[in-house]
């Protein structure tokens, strides 16, 4: 390859290979600066952000005006005492990443679309007071799809995101930037939204771990609403401590969200046991295994990796029995059906009034109001608002929404019985296969929802689901997912935690993302112009 920059030298770089607990260690110890762990990693995401356009928007100044005033109150904790510095959150000092649908008060907002193009949040989203609260440090806002509508990020009106595994395929979606961020070593932990599957598939797709909690454990106040109902905020991190650790930071009871719950957050979170204790957990756990989760379509290579880490959970203890989850193949019709209703209400906001670019000559409001709607949205947002618009409608309502609606029951019911009979916790893949090359799914919007089979049904049913990196297929990430009763969090992690130490030896374990030196070759190309090349040679065969 040519005119590879050489990696700005040793120690800088090496900081942002280390995870949130790694760096907290150094940072209390006083060994580094939250000033120097943040430009480290800004000056990595700012380098290889063309090559990889995971990051809509890094904020500089206020990222190093956030570590300074970490390093104030590390400093002081530390002539306090060591007291005060244990009592520091974990992410004192820690940078992390926004997926770009978390408001930051003055900061850009776009969800991904030209709607909301300019559009400058008024206010913190409640996951934002609480980042600030613990002192982490937030370096931007990251690259999605439209909305929060895809599996890819390339229905970004910003251009797709790369995946660092290959740069020439997906990184998943739709939090797409955040996943691909925290696996190019952009930032240990990030943020992301999972409404049916958008934080576990990314995660799957560019081997870290991510968590989609249960509905009502984080408050969704400040952040833009794609379905209400299934939305849920979430943590992505390189390993399950500093994704359980991130959880910790935002969860909790919100009055501004009426769906928060006010379930006590775990302070276990923060204190994963290590290598040895984890191991020993997993002994006499009763896990499911549910048939139907080996969906029709599914690659050889994921289905062996996950039938691995189930035989590995065995070997270690864990008790695994086959279990049917019947309703499972409705997941996906009923979503459908719920999720574009939900949205084409929530959508209905973007008027050219009240948010971003008002496009028209203001003499006729119903004229600008299909201009900047026309305009803002793109094709898998409208055909949503149609989908979900329709499915509302007086003459259908009964046999779409209605219908969806009562399946979704069903789903549940599936879960709860599942649970019922003594289960701790649901294994499955994520996805149903690896990362698929940029413009591979885009002309067949049914084949990108299939990325989503076995996430959808999580929620539906409104539970906790996590994916944990376990192993390769054709050298790409495959991801083992695991679906627990509601509020159960901490035993996913655990669980998680307990594969990790499982599989600590694993040779795959070592690898890092393949195309990492491409993101700082000049002459590597932008995923914009990539997906451009793979759409002109599909046409060229068509
Ligand atoms: N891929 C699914 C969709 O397009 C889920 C997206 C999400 O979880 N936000 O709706």
């Amino acid at each position: 390859m040519s005119g590879i920059r050489p990696a700005p030298s040793g120690a800088d770089e090496e900081l942002t290979r280390l995870g949130v607990g790694e760096l907290g260690a150094l940072l209390r110890r006083g060994e580094v600066t939250a000033t120097q762990v943040a430009l480290a990693h800004l000056e990595r995401a700012e380098r290889q952000n063309r090559a990889l356009n995971a990051w809509l928007h890094l904020d500089r100044e206020a990222a190093l005006t956030a570590a300074g005033e970490a390093d104030r109150r590390l400093a002081e904790a530390r002539r306090s005492g060591s007291e005060a510095l244990a009592a520091c959150h974990p992410l004192l000092g820690i940078p992390v990443g926004l997926k770009d649908l978390v408001s930051v008060r003055g900061g850009p907002c776009t969800a991904g679309s030209r709607i909301l193009a300019g559009y400058r949040a008024p206010y913190d989203a409640h996951i934002t007071e609480r980042l600030r609260a613990v002192g982490a440090v937030i370096l931007g806002k990251t690259n999605m799809d439209e909305f929060a509508m895809g599996s890819s990020t390339e229905h970004s009106a910003y251009g797709p995101t790369a995946n660092p595994w290959a740069l020439d395929r997906v990184p998943g979606g739709s939090s797409g930037g955040s996943a691909a961020a925290v696996a190019a070593y952009h930032v240990p932990a990030a943020i992301g939204t999972d409404t049916g599957g958008s934080i576990r598939q990314p995660a799957s797709l560019c081997g870290i771990v991510g968590l989609k909690p249960t509905y009502g454990r984080v408050s969704r106040y400040g952040i833009v609403a794609f379905a209400s109902s299934l939305d849920q905020i979430g943590p992505f991190g390189r390993s399950v401590a500093d994704a359980a650790v991130l959880l910790h930071a935002v969860a909790g009871r919100d009055e501004r969200d009426s769906t928060s719950a006010p379930v006590s957050v775990p302070d276990e979170l923060l204190a994963l046991p290590d290598d040895g204790g984890a191991a020993d957990w997993l002994r006499g756990r009763r896990l499911a295994l549910p048939r139907e989760y080996f969906v029709p379509g599914m690659e050889p290579g994921v289905e062996a990796r996950v039938r691995e880490a189930v035989a590995a959970l065995e070997a270690a203890g864990a008790v695994i029995e086959e279990v049917s989850l019947p309703h499972t193949e409705y997941g996906l019709a009923s979503y459908y059906i719920v999720a574009p209703a939900e949205a084409s209400a929530n959508l209905a906001r973007y008027d050219g009034v009240r948010f971003g670019p008002r496009l028209g000559d203001g003499r006729d409001y119903v004229a600008d109001y299909k201009r900047t709607r026309g305009e803002g949205f793109g094709a898998e947002v409208k055909r949503r608002i149609m989908l979900g618009t329709y499915a509302l409608s007086a003459g259908y309502y009964d046999a779409y929404y209605l219908k969806a609606q009562k399946v979704r029951t069903l789903i549940k019911a599936d879960f709860d019985r599942v649970f019922a009979a003594g289960f701790e916790a649901i294994v499955a893949p994520t996805s149903p296969t690896v990362a698929f090359p940029l413009g591979a799914k885009l002309a067949d919007p049914v084949a990108m929802y299939l990325s989503d089979a076995c996430t959808l049904p999580v929620n539906m049913a409104g539970l906790p689901g996590l994916s944990v990196p376990c192993g390769l297929s054709e050298g790409l990430p495959v991801g083992l997912q695991l679906i627990g009763p509601p509020w159960s969090e901490l035993t996913l992690l655990r669980l998680g935690r307990a594969y990790e130490a499982i599989t600590a030896d694993a040779p795959w374990r070592r690898l890092e993302p393949s195309d990492l030196a491409a993101l700082d070759d000049p002459a590597t190309p932008t995923p914009a112009e990539r997906l451009a090349l793979a759409r002109a040679a599909a046409a060229a065969t068509a």
